[in-house]
């Protein structure tokens, strides 16, 4: 199977798909793809390397040419910088399948993921990019109703229901949800109703106890939070 990181390696420098040797990469678990290097060639005489605990397989002696490359390379980081690399730092972030590599303008470009059914990645540049090393560890996904969107402002993966930010984004956002969105809390559509039908003086008691109960939907924490800044960050960008 391929990683994310490999399929960056097929659009930016062309790095076949198709492995090259028996196994899987130590870095990011893909099978071997490309120029195949032990771990020692890659990672000898290295002293910064402090990202060990994040690979995929410790034990593992090969890493593909995708990680070599693209993740681990100089290329990224050093002065001689291909086309790609130099938008990949400008835009807001990357989705990618085996078949396209789609950089985003803006939060809102987030909204348009359409993976095509293909197994997919997601990177938002919402954050200050100190390290790039994180190209192999973002997650692959298989559908667009439980993806793993990674945040370079956490420098980790977070869940995201991409069809339900879509929805949300989509639909004609209320007063009420407004509100409730800068608190991190989505409102179901009854809940909304309801709220928009209580006194001036209920609403306020409502929003000072943050809206308790049943009427929240039923999303978790993480959902939530990632949704609620992406919704500032589309309200400001808007
Ligand atoms: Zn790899």
């Amino acid at each position: 199977m391929n990683t994310v990181v490999q399929y960056l390696g097929y659009h930016w420098k062309g790095i076949p798909l198709t492995p090259t040797t028996a196994g899987q990469c130590r870095v990011c678990g893909g099978d071997l793809v490309g120029e195949v290097s032990t771990y020692k060639e890659v990672f000898g005489g290295r002293d910064n390397w402090t990202e060990e605990g994040m690979v995929a397989l410790p034990d593992g002696e090969y890493v593909c040419q995708a990680c070599r490359d693209v993740a681990l390379g100089t290329s990224v980081n050093g002065k001689t910088r291909s086309r790609n690399e130099n938008y990949f730092l400008r835009s807001y972030g990357f989705w990618v399948t085996d078949v396209e590599l789609v950089f985003m303008e803006s939060p809102e470009d987030l909204l348009r993921i359409d993976p095509g059914g293909r197994p997919f990645g997601v990177f938002i540049k919402d954050g200050d990019l100190k390290r790039k090393h994180f190209l192999y560890y973002i997650p692959l996904n298989m559908s667009v109703e439980e993806a793993w969107v990674f945040r370079a402002a956490l420098l980790r993966p977070v869940p995201v229901r991409l069809s339900l930010l879509r929805y949300t984004a989509h639909k004609t956002v209320s007063a009420a949800e407004k509100i409730f969105a800068e608190k991190g809390v989505v409102l179901s559509q009854s809940a909304v109703v309801k709220y928009e039908s209580l006194s001036e003086r209920r609403r306020g008691e409502l929003e000072q106890s943050g809206f308790p109960g049943r009427e929240v939907s039923a999303m978790t924490v993480s959902e939530r939070e990632l949704l609620a800044s992406i919704v500032r960050g589309f309200f400001r960008y808007n």
